[in-house]
């Protein structure tokens, strides 16, 4: 059980991940899960939690770090359209895994947290969206939310509350772009994934052109806690304007990747060598990318930055989704980057001129320096490509494009001049 003692809290959302079987109504009960919902739903007021959410300082868990109180508090009342809740269960930023195990493993969190959010801002109709290839997380939420709907935690007068939530799980297609929100509304909606111009936003005007509020399932399934304990518990762990604990997903160069929750402000270092066991090779990293791959690359003299936002801000880069990727002195950082330039070139939706090129130009650069066929002249226009498509596109794929070039070009002249030089030998 998560201790009330904000100082004794080590996770929040993987508070009962390994507990065998607890996907199951049953076991998650049995551990917690709905014990303080016929409280919220008998004794609390939508303002009351959204200010309990404003208070929590909890910021949305899906890359922006919008805090999640404000954003909650956006919301139009009496419109006379619907308000509906879309969880954000797409994930499709490369390094980050961590909501694909809130669903296998824990999805009554999740859909405790989105009922408890549902309440709050008077939504009927709440969707789960999930990736596309998330077959298997699909099937254990549409089996929770079975078991949810037979003991009444969903569907019409929840536990006798008066309170009716209808919930549905809908799969994409694998898009990446469809974890940006609008683009997500739109594929929901049933059109294809593109994003769509803001404002409005979807606080005011999102699926079906009626108010919407997209969080990330681990922003969801931070709900429970937060609102059995309080704001102010929540705001207590942590550091300021970075509170609770954060999942963050590391892949790369580790002894040990994985999931881990921790609290916000823990170290990198800490991180990579208390829970991940260490580097692979030597005792400092070569590359960290700090918040998936969309997100400025960071040095070793960043090793020990602590793992909040503003930190990271401050080193020049975002915390994004939490998801870290750490390359060692072993790492090919020219076939790193020509392989990410061909996914964001993959992934590009096309409506932006500068990101439907521009991210094809990057690509065949980037793939005639790494096959030998580059030249010196390649360096600057592909500096000036990725300058001049980042902030004048609909949306951020473009400047998360550019970001892992810029970062080579900057850091790394000399291997991609090398490269150049050694293949036309
Ligand atoms: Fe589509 Fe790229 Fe424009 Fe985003 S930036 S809307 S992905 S073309």
């Amino acid at each position: 059980m998560i201790p009330s003692d904000p100082q004794q809290v080590k996770q929040i959302c993987f508070d009962r991940i390994n507990i065998p079987h607890v996907n199951q109504l049953a076991i998650a009960q049995k551990n917690g899960a709905y014990a303080f919902l016929p409280t919220v739903l008998q004794e609390f007021e939508s303002a009351k939690i959204i200010d309990e959410m404003k208070i929590s300082g909890l910021r949305g868990r899906g890359g922006a770090g919008f805090p999640t109180g404000l954003k909650w508090s956006f919301v139009p009342r009496n419109t006379g359209k619907p308000t509906y809740l879309l969880c954000n269960a797409d994930e499709g930023e490369p390094g980050t895994f961590k909501d694909r195990d809130i669903m296998r493993f824990d999805p009554h969190l999740l859909i405790e947290g989105m009922v408890m959010a549902g309440f709050a801002l008077n939504v009927r109709d709440a969707y789960i969206y999930v990736r596309g290839e998330f077959l298997h997380e699909a099937n254990v939420m549409n089996e929770a939310i079975r078991e949810a709907y037979a003991a009444n935690l969903l569907g019409e007068n929840i536990l006798g509350s008066g309170y009716s939530m209808h919930l549905t799980v809908h799969r994409g297609a694998g898009a990446y772009i469809c974890g940006e929100e609008t683009a997500l509304i739109e594929s929901l909606e049933g059109k294809p994934g593109r994003p769509r111009f803001k404002p409005p936003f979807p606080a005011v005007e999102g699926f079906y052109r009626s108010p919407t509020v997209v969080n990330n399932v681990e922003t969801l399934a931070s709900v429970p806690a937060i609102l059995k304990h309080g704001g102010a518990w929540h705001a207590a762990i942590g550091v300021p304007n970075n509170t609770g604990c954060k999942i963050f997903s590391v892949s790369g160069h580790v002894n040990n990747p994985g999931n881990y929750e921790v609290p916000m402000g823990t170290s990198l270092k800490t991180l990579i060598e208390e829970y991940c066991g260490g580097l692979q090779h030597g005792t400092v990293p070569k590359v960290i990318i700090p918040g998936g791959s969309s997100t400025p690359w960071l040095m070793a003299e960043h090793y020990d930055v602590p793992l909040t936002y503003d930190a990271m801000a401050k080193a020049g880069s975002m915390l994004g989704s939490g998801a870290i990727i750490i390359m060692d002195e072993t790492a090919d950082v020219v076939a790193f980057s020509r392989r990410l330039a061909h996914f964001y070139a993959h992934e590009s939706c096309g409506q932006c001129t500068p990101c439907r090129e521009g991210t094809g130009w990057i690509e065949r650069m980037m793939g005639r320096i790494e096959d030998g066929q580059g030249s010196e002249k390649d360096l600057p226009v592909l500096e000036q490509a990725a300058k001049h498509m980042a902030g004048r596109t609909i949306c951020a794929l473009a400047d998360g494009a550019t970001a892992p070039i810029l970062s080579l070009l900057q850091h790394f002249p000399e291997e991609v001049r090398s490269r150049i030089t050694e293949n036309r030998l």
